[in-house]
């Protein structure tokens, strides 16, 4: 027994062991020595039906167990094959971790249909690509308020982790999941299932309020999701969902912000994708204002690759149309907004139709110049009337353009092609920004009352869900991939640096001396963000610029990021190619710098913008009549004062040693705007950084948890798990970086007071901090005195704080909860 205690091996042993030793019942209720002889009669039964040798992976973990192995006075070479069995739940606990290792045991829980492991404290999770029994409300149940090590890992155990830490320390920080991964591994659903199982977990004083946050997640897919080579239901947006809870673990309302909706697939989809599910709903619906216009239409160029309006899947679209319109309703939305919403679709739609002919345009003085004219007016005439807007006046905004030159106003004309850009640039600014108001005013329905009492908001802490697209390497990266790549090293940062730098940090201020090296990406993070010279502040600056070209752009970055990061930024063999390549942390991607001033301005032509301000729709009038250019709105701190973005200074009696924001990443965030909103005028590289920036504060003022979804194949099909492609996304994900760093590593970390508060009662029945013991060397060797009585080997005490591994915490915890129950 001992042996299993100090040196944890398999986690439903340890558990039941422990419990066995306190004399205690488990907290699932069941006999601990009685699971513990099941336990080995099963293995005994297994290992008598001889059915040969075990598989080679789970020998070499056997090997590996090392303390069971060596057999001091143990079970020896029986508990060794014992342990052999066991398919490890946390691959923490695995000795001696190889590649192969992780992966071979990855495989065999994944043919056993265990999608879920642990390492340590982050969650391995590989989609299933199938449905799984194990989502069940019993299946739930059982993740209330339970140990860890009670339950096979799962997505619900983090949920339930999340609450019992809100409710354990009152004036905790607030909790954050970090969800990541590749398009298709799942971070989506396990958004979803974390957020119905902290929404069952939790208690209800508002059951409607309930209804209507699990409304939020497929509204928002409807509007921005789509169908690609890779996902059928691929989110094109980055989405943090903040549930603001109170310390005894109640809901009290929401909070959402948005990432980088990609606006582009409004009006292009490459072969094989889609444009947004909402179109396609749309367009078949019946149960809107404009379905009747809509199916007299047959053909949306904005649709076009695959729309087909006889397909058998109209009755589908049907059916999603309703449920997204009664989705708009419960969650608080009034009938004239969705109707407006439905209306600027339809007009977004027929917009898309507009063609253009060339047109010679004569002046007074009989000057030809080159023009164009609206070559369909009756595509013209629906989309003004569904955008609220004369047609003339529509057609007017898409072609002409009036430039002031020398105090005097001139007009001029666009070509064909202009046309068409200008009209595209509408579409996709009319969908940005609809989709920014759906998700304030979401956040408008969703913010907590004030309560009566008149207590504040800052009463309440939250749990914070991260469901951001991963690393992206195509065929042709543009200036969307940069962003999406510069969130995810930054992500990269904070999940490094939480897992490993800070630990090495920390225990060097101790005095106590680690030799574990690791990658850092901080150099990839200067090179992007840095400033003057990252590659977001060189393109803001060449913005600025009126002769600025995408060459001159180019040669600028070349010039300075060359120079400042050989090693990491790299020009193309050809110097008249228009890019660059960035060796990421997860492997070398070359952007085309095609489009990025452009794509970085995002300037609406002033003619349309004061067309749309003109609407006679109320929605779209105001969703231009706000000083804020297109780009998405990220969830602004108007509506709860809840979350500090701040660092909070001390971490009271919370477990787990905050990171220091010293330590993060140091990003400007551009000028003084609001993360909330993009100002006129601002470059999307700007607020970009200001919504990370942003995003950042408020998971570093929380405490994070993470969660690492893997695809097993690239075809998403059920039962089949591809070695190669997993172990590339371990390897960037940090996933085999951490298994080191885990098991060398003390993720808990307690100031002596923290310590001697928590669990000193735990073995002198008293807490020596009211007796004065909170610093210096007595309080030092009263530590000692309290981890050697609690039967602790492996930790280390510093010069002012104790560290401990996270399973002695567990432990710790489980321990306590028994003195209180008993
Ligand atoms: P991501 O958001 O990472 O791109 P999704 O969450 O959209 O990926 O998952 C892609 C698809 O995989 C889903 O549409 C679903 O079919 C399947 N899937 C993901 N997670 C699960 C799960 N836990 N159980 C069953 N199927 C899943
Ligand atoms: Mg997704």
């Amino acid at each position: 027994v001992k042996d299993y205690e100090i040196r944890p091996a398999a986690s439903e042993l340890r558990s039941h062991l422990f419990l066995a030793s306190q004399g205690g019942a488990s907290t699932t209720g069941q006999d601990p020595v009685a699971m513990i002889r099941k336990l080995i009669a099963d293995k005994t039964a297994w290992e008598a039906g001889g059915s040969g040798q075990s598989p080679a992976g789970v020998v070499a973990a056997s090997a590996a167990a090392g303390p069971v192995g060596a057999g001091k006075g143990g079970g020896g070479r029986k508990s060794r094959r014992l342990l052999a069995q066991t398919r490890w739940d946390d691959l923490a606990q695995l000795s001696h971790l190889t590649e192969d290792g992780i992966l071979q045991q990855l495989s065999e829980r994944y043919s056993s249909d265990m999608v879920y492991t642990y390492l340590g404290d982050i969650l391995l999770a590989i989609n299933p690509f199938k449905q799984l029994p194990i989502y069940s409300d019993a299946v739930a149940e059982r993740y209330r308020d339970a140990a860890k090590a009670d339950n096979p890992p799962h997505v619900f155990a983090v949920a339930d982790e999340c609450l019992q830490r809100l409710r354990q320390c009152a004036g905790a920080r607030g909790q954050c999941v970090v969800i990541s991964g590749e398009s298709g591994a799942g971070k989506t659903c396990t958004a979803d299932l974390l957020l119905r199982q902290v929404v069952r977990l939790s208690s209800t004083e508002q059951p409607a309020l309930m209804e209507r946050l699990l409304q939020v997640n497929p509204l928002l897919e409807a509007f921005g999701n789509a169908s690609t080579v890779l996902n059928e239901n691929s989110s094109r947006f980055g989405k943090y969902l903040e549930l603001l809870v109170s310390p005894t673990g109640c809901i009290r309302g929401a909070r959402l912000a948005h990432f980088l909706l990609e606006k582009a697939r409004v009006v292009y989809q490459s072969k094989g994708e889609r444009n947004f599910h909402i179109f396609y709903h749309l367009a078949h619906g019946d149960s809107h204002e404009h379905a009747t216009l809509l199916a007299r239409q047959t053909d949306f160029r904005y649709l076009h690759a695959t729309f087909a309006p006889d397909s058998g899947r109209a009755a589908v679209h049907r059916a999603h149309l309703s449920a997204v319109r009664r989705g708009f309703l419960d969650l608080g939305f009034a009938e004239t907004e969705v109707s407006s919403v439905f209306r600027l679709l339809s007009g977004i739609l027929f917009l898309g139709n507009l063609r253009f002919n060339d047109h010679v345009q004569r002046s007074n003085a009989d000057i030809a110049t080159d023009s164009s004219k609206v070559a369909n007016p009756e595509a013209a005439s629906a989309a003004a009337d569904l955008l609220g807007v004369s047609s003339a006046d529509l057609a007017d905004a898409l072609t002409k353009t009036s430039l002031v030159a020398r105090g005097e106003s001139i007009q001029k004309f666009h070509s064909p092609a202009d046309a068409r850009a200008s009209r595209d640039a509408m579409a996709k600014a009319v969908y940005d920004k609809l989709f920014s108001w759906i998700v304030q005013r979401t956040n408008d329905l969703l913010a907590p009352a004030a309560s009566a009492s008149g207590s504040t908001a800052s009463a309440v802490s939250s749990i914070g869900i991260l469901d951001i697209f991963g690393f992206e390497n195509l065929s042709f990266n543009s200036f969307e991939q940069l962003c999406i790549n510069t969130a995810n090293e930054q992500l990269h940062y904070f999940f490094i640096q939480h897992v490993f730098n800070w630990e090495r940090h920390e225990l060097e201020q101790e005095g106590i001396n680690v030799n574990v090296q690791v990658y850092d990406n901080k150099p990839v993070l200067d090179l992007l963000l840095g400033r003057p010279y990252g590659l977001l502040a060189l393109l803001d600056e060449e913005c600025s610029f009126p002769k600025a070209s995408d060459l001159s752009l180019t040669e600028k970055l070349h010039k300075h990021a060359a120079e400042k990061y050989p090693r990491l930024y790299q020009q193309p063999k050809s110097a008249t190619d228009l890019a660059f390549t960035v060796r990421h942390y997860a492997g070398h991607v070359t952007y085309s710098t095609q489009s990025f001033l452009s794509k970085n301005k995002d300037r609406l032509p002033v003619e349309i913008a004061a067309l749309l301000r003109g609407s006679n729709l109320a929605l779209l009038r105001s969703l231009f009549a706000q000083n804020v250019g297109p780009g998405g709105v990220s969830g602004g701190g108007n509506s709860s004062a809840a979350v500090s973005l701040g660092r909070p200074g001390s971490s009271g009696s919370t477990l787990v040693t905050p990171l220091s924001s010293a330590g993060l990443h140091k990003l400007s965030s551009g000028g003084s705007s609001v993360a909330g909103s993009r100002i006129t005028g601002q470059t999307l590289a700007a607020y970009f950084r200001a919504s990370l920036h942003d995003l950042l504060n408020r998971l570093l003022s929380a405490e994070p948890h993470f969660v690492r979804c893997l695809r097993p194949n690239r075809e998403g099909r059920p039962d089949r798990i591809e070695p190669d492609k997993v172990l590339e996304q371990l390897r960037y994900t940090g996933v085999l970086e951490t298994v080191e760093i885990r098991r060398q590593g003390y993720s808990h970390r307690l100031s002596f007071r923290e310590f001697l508060a928590e669990y000193g009662p735990l073995v002198l029945g008293f807490s020596p901090v009211s007796r004065g013991a909170s610093a210096g060397q007595a309080a030092m060797d009263l530590c000692r005195t309290v981890l050697k009585k609690l039967g602790l080997t492996g930790w280390l005490v510093g010069r002012h704080k104790v560290f401990l591994k996270y399973y002695h915490v567990e432990l710790l915890i489980r321990r306590r909860a028994h003195l209180l129950a008993a």
